[in-house]
This record gives structure tokens, sequence and C-alpha cells, in this order.
């Protein structure tokens, strides 16, 4: 018997969702009832600078009105950033993290004094100052109260993998991942002690995550969510990246771009039917 299919959606709390999310929300939700199978809601809220628990309520509140539905309490991540802790110390153990302390500015000198500056899908490749830190030094600075964070030595990580990575897009067959696109990626910050490529692949194997239903603009981010679940032993799920959805003038919905919010469109008086619909690109 094939496995029950499981879906998700997990927003990020930085402001209310508008008809792009609403978008991913449905198909995801929908994966998951067309298959008879469990779609699950995760708040991805680690960030606390731009996240705030009032858009964690609007967005319970915008989801509900919109009827989805979903088959456990809603996971937030904030509350869970001992786990997350765990899964650091073990690939610390297999010798795959060191400590950064550079500051946005000490990479932008550094890469300057380099002269170029190769950009990964998450920005500019760290050109791997701290890498070449002695232990001591190393163990100094953290001990003089220094802030670091962890990042992932890349080649290190890559020696690892007995077989090339890839994944399975549905529509499109098995896609090769190429994560040292990414380079020294980090993966807990000096604020918080998770990032979001760590919590999104730890939380897809926790909560039994099939079926990764998103945005296409984060196919690339799933070379390296590849490689993390090879390298902690987790389950590889299918994915599913959605087109972007477009707005009248074609350009594609965004907070940036002015996208409505579910709130306003019902404030406008549009009813869960009505947006379901503009959701779906046929309003
Ligand atoms: N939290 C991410 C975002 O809002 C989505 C993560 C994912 O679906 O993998 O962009």
């Amino acid at each position: 018997m094939a496995a029950t299919t499981v879906t998700r959606f997990a927003p990020s709390p930085t402001g209310r969702l508008h008809l792009g999310h609403a978008h991913s929300a449905l198909l995801g939700w929908q994966a998951a009832r067309e298959a008879g199978g469990r779609f699950l809601l995760r708040i991805e809220d680690i960030d606390p600078v731009r996240c705030r628990p009032e858009y964690t309520d609007a967005i319970l509140h915008d989801l509900a009105w919109l009827g989805l539905d979903w088959n456990a309490p809603p996971r937030i991540q904030s509350r869970h950033l001992p786990e997350y802790g765990a899964v650091l110390k073990r690939l610390s153990g297999m010798g795959l993290l060191y400590p950064c302390f550079c500051t946005r500015a000490d990479i932008a000198r550094e890469v300057a004094a380099i002269g170029h500056a190769p950009h990964g899908p998450d920005g500019l490749l760290y050109p791997g100052t701290c890498h070449r830190l002695s232990a001591e030094a190393r163990a100094a600075r953290i001990a003089a109260g220094e802030p670091y964070a962890l990042r992932l030595d890349m080649a290190a990580a890559l020696a690892r993998l007995a077989a090339p990575l890839s994944f399975e897009e549905q529509g499109r067959g098995r896609l090769r991942c190429d994560p040292a696109r990414f380079g020294d990626v980090v993966l807990a910050r000096k604020d918080t002690p998770a990032s979001y490529h760590l919590c999104v692949t730890h939380d897809d194997a926790l909560q039994g995550v099939t079926l990764v239903t998103r945005a296409e603009d984060l196919l690339p981010a799933t070379d390296l969510h590849r490689l993390l679940q090879v390298l902690l032993g987790w389950p590889e799920p299918r994915y599913r990246h959605h087109p972007l959805l477009l707005g009248a003038d074609g350009k594609r919905l965004s907070k940036r771009h002015n996208a409505p919010t579910l709130a306003a469109l019902r404030q406008d008086g549009h009813s869960p039917a009505a947006v379901w619909t503009m959701a779906m690109g046929h309003g």
C-alpha cells in the first residue's frame, strides 16, 4: 500500500497572508485531501526580528476563514529551539560545522580584497575567513564572548556523500542537486540558534511530510535540503514547486509588489469562495 500523503504549509509570520500565500496553502491542502492524506501547518518564526506573534494568530485566522483545516496542532518553530540545537550538535560531532565570527562588513571587506564576489542562492558566497582560524583562535574568541554563527563545512559535507544527490520533482522527474552552490552556508545564526534550512529539513522529517509543496523560488534551496537529509539520515520527500501567482499586471504577487492581503479582500466583502478562486489563479 502506498504511504499516506502528508503535505504542509509553512509560512513565516512576517506580515499578513496575501493571495500568493493562499495559492501555496490551497495547493498543499488540496494535494492532501485528494489523496485522503494529512495536511499540516507549520509556523516558521525563528527570526526574532522579522516575525511577530500577532501575525501568527492572523495566519491561523485567515486560513480558517478560507475554509482550510489541518490534521494536527500547528508546529510553532520558535518553541522548539532545543531540538534544532540537538541537530547542530550531531552535525558538529560529525566535524561538519565551524564557528564564524564575521559580520556582514567583514565578509564584504574580505570579498572585496579577493577581488571577486561569487553569489550562491542565499547571497554572497562565504570566503572562508573563519574556516582558516586555528582551533586555539576559535576557542579564545568563543571564551571572550564574541558572538558567532555556525557554518556548514561544505567540502567536508560533500566528501561524506556516497552518491550524487537528486530529488523527485512532480511532473519533471528526478532533478540533480548541486548544493556546493551554497558554499559554507549558515546553519545557526548569531541571533538565533538555528536557520531556515536546518529547521525546514528537520521539521519535514519530524512531521513525516511526504510531499513538499511550495513556491518555485525555493527550488534552489532543495539542493541544500537534500544534502542535510542525507547527512542526517532523514527520509526523502517528493517535491512540487509551483509557479508564483501572477497579478493582473502579469507581475509576481508578493508582499513587495502589493499583493492583496486576505484581510483586505475580506474587508472589501469578498467571500472565502471568491478568494479561493482568485488564489487558484482563476479570478
Ligand atoms: N517559511 C518559508 C517562507 O515563508 C517557506 C518554507 C517552505 O515552504 O519550505 O518562505
